[in-house]
């Protein structure tokens, strides 16, 4: 065993025994041979849900990767926590529904080394989607499966398909926001927008909704001792959408990107600006031009801005009035945490051998998008 690998198994060992303290598991024998850092990366939501359990989405990933588990399995298996964890309200159970109360779920994944990749987007009546797009990956010619035929296919598949999956909460949060924005009355487009956005916002500062969770998804990417890399999206997508309506997260090149021989990039924030430019797949190419992972997002945060144009996108600076963030890793192990704005929701998650971490974003612009 040489000095790099010694190192790793010790760390690797260290950090079971954290675990262990709290799962009350047994330390993952492991020795690992390769030149990989192992380590997963997420944002926030990755280190701050547990579903009442021992561990965040971040320390089981990185827990199953060093135990030798596929990387994608062990991502997925991470995702679930958060997905099934009913006071998360922006992923899986219990995140918020659409306009018309319904609680429609969008994922995608990729396995960098089998060079494949699923996804599902406006799936009803699974509360863990990850599962179902990784299915789409597995057992299908397909990448996207979408609404009815994507809840068909689960259901195909033996996985159970409930009637409702919000929670008490978020129906309560629904018929408020109902009520507020009276739906008995067509607006216009623009303006409906508008009021259902503005009427979100006067919730989170009332305290009815909590900030984070308004925004909530999780894109977690991570990579194995072997250097091979895979990522999972999986969100509730915009509080209060119009029914139907997909964005960025089921989307690759959107959402997540995965390229083996590069790394994995990922997004949470307004999908409609990530869908326009592709951010995941652009931060991807860069990396392979030989940016590093913070230039790469950095690049993809500027394209975003110089595309953003239409007044009611702007706020009063001229600048994005909405925040986007990215996750990304490359196949040495670094990683970034990048955002249009460090301000908000103002940290990702991390964990390697050292254990969860939650770090601050690097942020492009100063202020925040509602700075007037
Ligand atoms: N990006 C997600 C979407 O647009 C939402 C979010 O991350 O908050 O559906």
């Amino acid at each position: 065993m040489d000095r790099r690998e010694f190192v790793i198994t010790g760390a690797v060992a260290g950090l079971a025994a954290t675990t262990a303290k709290r799962a009350g598991a047994e330390a993952p024998n492991v020795i690992i041979k390769k030149r990989a850092r192992p380590m997963v990366i997420s944002d926030r939501s990755g280190i701050a849900y547990t579903n009442g359990g021992p561990q965040s989405a971040v320390e089981k990933a990185f827990e199953m990767i060093v135990g030798g588990s596929d990387v994608l399995d062990a991502l997925i298996a991470g995702v679930n926590i958060p997905e099934l964890d009913p006071t998360e309200s922006g992923i899986g159970y219990g995140g918020l529904p659409n306009e018309r109360g319904v609680v429609q779920l969008d994922s995608c994944c990729m396995h960098g080394p089998k060079r494949q990749a699923g996804g599902v987007a406006a799936l009803e009546g699974v509360r863990t989607p990850s599962v179902v797009a990784k299915a789409v990956m597995e057992l299908t010619d397909h990448h996207l499966l979408v609404g009815q035929g994507a809840q068909d296919f689960a259901r195909s598949l033996g996985i159970p398909i409930e009637a409702d999956l919000n929670t008490e909460n978020s129906r309560r949060v629904w018929l408020e926001w109902k009520r507020r924005v009276d739906p008995n009355h067509y607006l216009d487009p623009a303006q409906r927008r508008r009021r259902g956005y503005e009427a979100g916002l006067e919730m989170v500062r009332e305290g009815l909704i909590d900030e984070e969770t308004f925004w909530g998804t999780i894109n977690c990417n991570g990579i194995n001792a072997d250097g091979d890399l895979c990522g999972v999206t999986t969100t509730s997508g915009l509080a209060w959408k119009i029914p139907g309506r997909t964005g960025d997260s089921p989307i690759l090149g959107a959402g997540l990107y995965v390229d083996n021989d590069v790394g994995a990039a990922g997004s949470t924030g307004r999908g409609e600006a990530n869908l326009y430019n592709l951010c995941s797949y652009l931060i991807v190419e860069k990396m392979r031009g030989g940016m590093s992972p913070k230039d790469a997002g950095m690049e993809a945060l500027k394209r975003v801005q110089r595309n953003t144009v239409e007044e009611r996108l702007l706020n009063s600076r001229g600048l994005p009035a909405f925040n986007l963030r990215f996750f990304v890793l490359n196949k040495n192990g670094d990683y970034a945490g990048v955002a249009m704005y460090g301000a908000g929701e103002r940290t990702f998650a991390i964990c390697t051998e050292n254990g969860a971490e939650e770090l601050s974003l690097e942020g492009l612009l100063e202020g925040s998008p509602t700075d007037e």
